[in-house]
């Protein structure tokens, strides 16, 4: 195994164990896959808690899904398809994640947006979480309903289940649905005290031309 196998292996139990103790997944939700070259993807095996990875539980699978090297008896997650799609779809793309944090969950199971204006980070980072229509888990509905938010977000709300990230690295991916999770939380919070409320225009206009030299 090499250098960058080794170290993307234990990258991804390092994030199952951050949306694990972050309450981001419950019992054995949530699944984290990286892009190891063009065609091989890593991804976490099914029904195991994502806190409780092992580097060489990983499994190594092509881009249609095809197994490439695991364990003995260890399959890939039931929703790696939508993680395969997102590989297919977007060269730029190497790293996956999909979790249930419960404000974003909150939000996809309402079926609201997240695209207010609220504080300079969201602006700049991430101004609009869209809403991926409904799918069954483990169809191909899932990856047709996210297909449409490629290359232009990098994080969306699953309707009526969690929220899905990817990103250029898989740690950025797994930055991105912090970052989604704390844009929703902040959304509740603010609400919860009467105090939600948008910057002004040219105070967003400054913001947006701030952008590129955070390199997003
Ligand atoms: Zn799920």
């Amino acid at each position: 195994m090499d250098k960058k196998e080794k170290e993307l292996r234990e990258q991804i139990c390092d994030i199952g164990k951050n949306l694990f103790n972050k309450d981001f997944i419950a019992a054995n939700d949530g699944n984290i896959s990286a892009r190891l070259s063009g065609s091989e993807i890593l991804a976490t095996p099914t029904a195991t808690s994502k806190g409780y990875l092992t580097p060489e539980s990983i499994v190594k699978l092509d881009l249609d899904g095809n197994i490439i090297e695991a364990q003995e008896g260890v399959k890939p997650s039931s929703e790696v398809k939508m993680h395969l799609r997102c590989y297919k779809e977007m060269e730029e793309c190497n790293g996956v994640v999909h979790a249930h944090p419960p404000y974003a969950t909150g939000f996809a199971i309402k079926g609201e947006v997240l695209d207010k204006a609220t504080m300079p980070e969201v602006v700049i980072a991430m101004p609009e979480i869209p809403l991926a229509e409904y799918g069954c888990p483990s169809t191909e509905e899932i990856p047709d309903s996210v297909e449409p938010y490629f290359g232009k977000y990098e994080a969306v709300l699953l309707e009526s289940h969690g929220a899905l990230t990817w990103g250029d690295t898989l740690m950025n991916a797994y930055f991105n649905m912090e970052r989604l999770e704390y844009i929703a939380k902040l959304t509740f919070i603010t609400r919860a005290i009467g105090g939600e409320r948008e910057l002004p225009k040219n105070r967003i206009d400054e913001l947006v031309a701030l952008r590129p030299q955070y390199g997003k």
